[in-house]
């Protein structure tokens, strides 16, 4: 593993490494982050993603924390970064159906096909590749320019489904995401801009790793057919804010409950939602387990209130509550769980509130389209 994902899953951890950022995040993050200088040489890009993904860091504060050290002129490079993870969640949220399909193609497939696991495990011959799906595996992370080389070779040169790509970047990246995941193997594939695909080159590698590697020709075969995104549905409405007693749900998908929009709830006990049916790699699970411990004892310490273990329903009669609420989660197994826990809950007499930070609901309306005009937007989104 490298030096960096050896720092604790801690949002302490994570404010550390946004501060040993913070003066690299103006034209040299514009400058340098295409490179791809290897694990043992990150300093040209954050890695706040796996801290951002759980929201133990939210994007607002990063975004803050960058204009309060770079004018917007220079810092709008690492802005717009991170508003693409923005982007690409309200894209989704707005289309589910993009996530249910790639959910239902890759049950057809089988992920343990011969070819499929020399692929994984970085037997494939192409030296650069290998070296990339070891490092994944490794460290749960990689570099962005290297996850659109590894994309593009998987289903250009090898010819597998970006489908399977997508279920192994998922299952070993620190910051996994349904979103920013799904919808980058998309746009690599030609599905997302139609018919515009991303395709890896010799020279573009041997340039943007400075000569690390140098792979001979790399094949281009045919991807797969585009076909248009369905038109953007409406966003899902989210719960009013809470008022009295309430038991607090932390889950992976936000971190920060400091700061979650809980109106005037009186918080009574905290508990957290322990995923299920997700099938992420030891060093993923172990991350996320961490951070949610971290984010129980900061919101114990945060609202003065115990910190319960058991199942959610059974803590809150147990509490003698009729409220639980956590915060909204995103298109994914955790905001399938939670609508299976807010049917029970209904059933019995206990309310699920999903509250939605004003960061989600202020940008996501906008991803009815591409990036571009989406980006238009941002100077309006700005934390004030
Ligand atoms: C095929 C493919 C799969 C990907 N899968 C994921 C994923 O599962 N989860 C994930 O968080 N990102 C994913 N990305 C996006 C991107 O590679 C990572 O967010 C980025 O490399 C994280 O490293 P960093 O924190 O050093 O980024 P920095 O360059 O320092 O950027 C700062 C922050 O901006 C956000 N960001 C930057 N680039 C992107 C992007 N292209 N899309 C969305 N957000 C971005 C991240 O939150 C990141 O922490 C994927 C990209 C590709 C091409």
């Amino acid at each position: 593993m490298t030096a960096h994902f050896l720092r604790p899953a801690t949002r302490a951890a994570a404010l550390s490494a946004l501060n040993a950022f913070l003066p690299h995040a103006g034209r040299a993050y514009a400058a340098e982050r295409n490179y791809d200088l290897g694990p043992q040489d990150r300093h040209n890009i954050s890695c706040l993603s796996p801290y951002i993904r759980l929201r133990l860091l939210t994007e607002e504060e990063v975004i803050r924390a960058v204009l309060a050290r770079h004018c917007f002129v220079d810092a709008q490079k690492f802005v717009q970064e991170v508003f693409w993870r923005t982007y690409w969640k309200g894209w989704l949220e707005m289309r589910p159906s993009i996530w249910r399909d790639w959910q239902a193609e890759l049950a057809l497939l089988d992920t343990n096909a011969p070819n499929v696991r020399a692929t994984t495990e970085g037997r494939t011959g192409i030296g650069c590749f290998d070296i990339w799906a070891r490092e994944l595996v490794d460290t749960g992370y990689l570099h962005n320019h290297a996850r659109m080389w590894f994309a593009s070779i998987w289903i250009f040169t090898l010819g597998l489904p970006w489908q399977l790509g997508a279920a192994f970047f998922l299952r070993h990246l620190l910051d996994g995401d349904p979103a920013s995941n799904t919808l980058s193997w998309r746009w690599v594939a030609g599905l997302q801009t139609l018919g515009k695909t991303y395709l890896a080159t010799p020279e573009n590698i041997t340039t943007f790793t400075k000569g690390r590697f140098h792979p001979g020709p790399l094949a281009h075969r045919p991807g797969p057919q585009p076909e248009p995104a369905p038109p953007p549905g409406s966003l899902p409405v989210a719960d009013a804010s809470p008022a009295g007693p309430t038991l607090l749900l932390l889950t992976q998908e936000d971190l920060h409950a400091e700061t979650l929009p809980l109106g005037k709830a009186e918080i009574v006990g905290i508990a957290a939602l322990e995923p299920q049916n997700e099938t992420v790699s030891t060093i993923v699970a172990g991350f996320r387990a961490a951070a949610l411990e971290d984010g129980l004892r900061r919101a114990a310490a945060h609202f003065g209130a115990p910190i319960l273990t058991g199942d959610a329903l059974a803590l809150a009669h147990q509490l003698g509550v009729s409220q639980i609420v956590t915060a909204y989660a995103p298109i994914g197994p955790i905001a399938d769980q939670l609508t299976a826990l807010a049917e029970a809950g209904s059933a019995e007499g206990v309310t699920l509130l999903r509250v939605r930070r004003d960061w989600d609901t202020a940008a996501w309306p906008h991803a009815t389209k591409g990036f571009f005009p989406f980006r238009e937007k941002i100077p309006t989104l700005l934390p004030r």
